[in-house]
């Protein structure tokens, strides 16, 4: 059984560790609630709580089928795309996104989750013509995949109709200006 774990320390070292129920650990409210916790002052000596951390729910069949149909569930209070941009999350990214029935939004942050795995596992001389990216960021051809940016490209091509419906939900500009050309899509 995973142990969710919330912990926080504060700026002379007092640490607070709260274990949480899957169903805690999975509630945007609660995330939000945690994180808000930031700066507070520490119940033991008053000084601010400079860091913290909530823990992530298992990105698995199970707790992605009930992500998908509600929005108060969330992997992560922010940036989820960032939490489900892994390989290994490939299989169950595409099968959320062909959900009809599923919300937009989860939909979307899905389909920004796969963007983004295209857009880890592209080289730098590939990203040249976008504003966004500054000459000192360099990805060299070998720290890239080119095998899963192919493939995640292709599966991008043949939801093109959908990308174009849910965009105005994803928010990742700089990995979109990079990626929609590829696929035939302006940004
Ligand atoms: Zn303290």
């Amino acid at each position: 059984m995973k142990e969710y774990i919330y912990q926080q320390t504060c700026e002379r070292g007092h640490t607070i560790k709260e274990f949480l129920t899957e169903a805690d650990a999975f509630s945007l409210r609660t995330l939000k609630q945690l994180s808000g916790r930031y700066g507070e002052p520490c119940k033991t000596c008053g000084r601010r709580i400079s860091s913290l951390s909530t823990p992530t729910v298992e990105v698995n069949g199970r707790t992605l089928n009930q992500w998908l149909y509600n929005l108060d569930l969330a992997y992560s209070e922010q940036d989820e795309e960032f939490v489900l941009c892994d390989r290994e999350f490939l299989p169950l990214l595409l099968e959320g996104v062909d959900k009809p029935d599923a919300l937009p939004e989860k939909r979307a942050k899905l389909l920004e989750a796969l963007c983004i795995l295209a857009y880890d596992n592209t080289p730098s001389a590939m990203r040249k013509n976008s504003p966004f990216e500054t000459t000192g960021l360099s990805i060299a051809p070998e720290e890239v995949d080119d095998d899963l940016r192919t493939t995640v490209l292709r599966e991008l091509r043949k939801r093109i109709a959908l990308l174009e419906s849910l965009r105005l939900y994803m928010s990742c500009i700089y990995v979109q200006a990079v990626i929609f050309p590829m696929i035939g899509l302006d940004w």
